[in-house]
């Protein structure tokens, strides 16, 4: 059993009209789902990703109106990075985004830039040699060849010890590379999952911070996969129907919140291929709500 790196990412927005138009407009991926959290429906829980969704592009939101703007540390996810295909896509960015007003350091040579979402979530993009196949969404004013091509790892705050060594290696089949990095490399794609000192000022969950991070497994071995983890000494939920995947979720040794999400049956399975994110989905569970939800969710452009 192999995890075929990242399935997606969910953080937290207190501004949805906002997120929507930074990671829309701004960076160019599409709107791949709008639905409720479906654990507290009446608030958002907004999917951007690639073109078609793919496993890998997809980047989440809950949205939590009025939060305060929350703070990575210890125990969290303080950085995204997604694949870019050259240098030159790398200037496209730079360039882009201080037009937008947004603060661009570079790093790693050149070969990366970081920056923050408008609620301060750490994002880097990274020129990355990779056989993946790109999971690009052409959206307007972002040629192909500039746009994002799907998430390459994550940096978490964390000092890694023993027991995530086991769990992340033993179990999960991550191998230790270097730069505190620990890569998943034998499945339909690759990510990496990296530990950094934690910074000495306390987290706080709250807008612009990650909410966990779903690795992406085959729709026949999740249930194996539940086993291994609980077998591993974690403390794995039992199979969660999330409407686009199935989920099992469990907290990783630093604190973070991994789930385990299946690749399928994807985001079409509600409405076609070539209208994702247009309209309001609800799982059967909320369909009731619909006339209300549609009065009262947040207006997005
Ligand atoms: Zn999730």
């Amino acid at each position: 059993m192999e995890l075929d790196g990242i399935h997606h990412i969910t953080c937290i927005t207190a501004d949805a009209p906002r997120n929507v138009d930074f990671y829309t407009r701004v960076l160019g991926l599409r709107m791949v789902k709008k639905t409720v959290n479906f654990d507290a429906p009446d608030v958002y829980h907004l999917y951007f990703g690639d073109g078609s969704g793919a496993p890998g592009s997809i980047l989440t939101f809950f949205e939590f109106p009025g939060a305060a703007q929350g703070r990575a540390g210890a125990g969290m996810i303080g950085r995204l990075r997604w694949r870019v295909g050259s240098k030159g896509a790398l200037g496209f960015w730079a360039d882009r985004l201080a037009e937008e007003d947004v603060v661009v350091e570079p790093a790693e040579d050149g070969q990366a830039l970081r920056f923050c979402d408008p609620e301060g979530l750490g994002l880097e993009l990274a020129v990355v040699e990779s056989d993946d196949e790109p999971l690009i969404a052409v959206a307007g004013g972002i040629e192909a060849g500039y746009a994002l091509e799907g998430f390459d790892g994550v940096r978490a705050y964390g000092v890694p010890t023993e027991r995530h060594e086991r769990l992340l290696v033993e179990t999960m089949g991550f191998r230790p590379a270097s730069d505190g990095r620990y890569a998943l490399e034998g499945g339909r794609r690759k990510a990496w999952y990296a530990y950094e000192e934690p910074p000495a000022e306390l987290g706080a969950q709250g807008a612009g911070t990650v909410h966990h991070i779903a690795w992406c497994t085959r729709d026949e071995e999740q249930e194996a996969w539940r086993e291994r983890i609980r077998a591993a000494g974690a403390r794995p939920t039992p199979i969660i129907d999330r409407q686009y995947f199935r989920s099992v979720y469990f907290r990783e040794p630093a604190g973070v919140l991994f789930e385990l999400a299946t690749a399928g049956p994807g985001f079409a399975v509600d409405e076609p291929l070539d209208r994702l994110g247009e309209q309001l989905r609800l799982p059967p569970q909320h369909e009731h709500l619909r006339e209300r939800l549609e009065r009262t969710l947040t207006p997005l452009p």
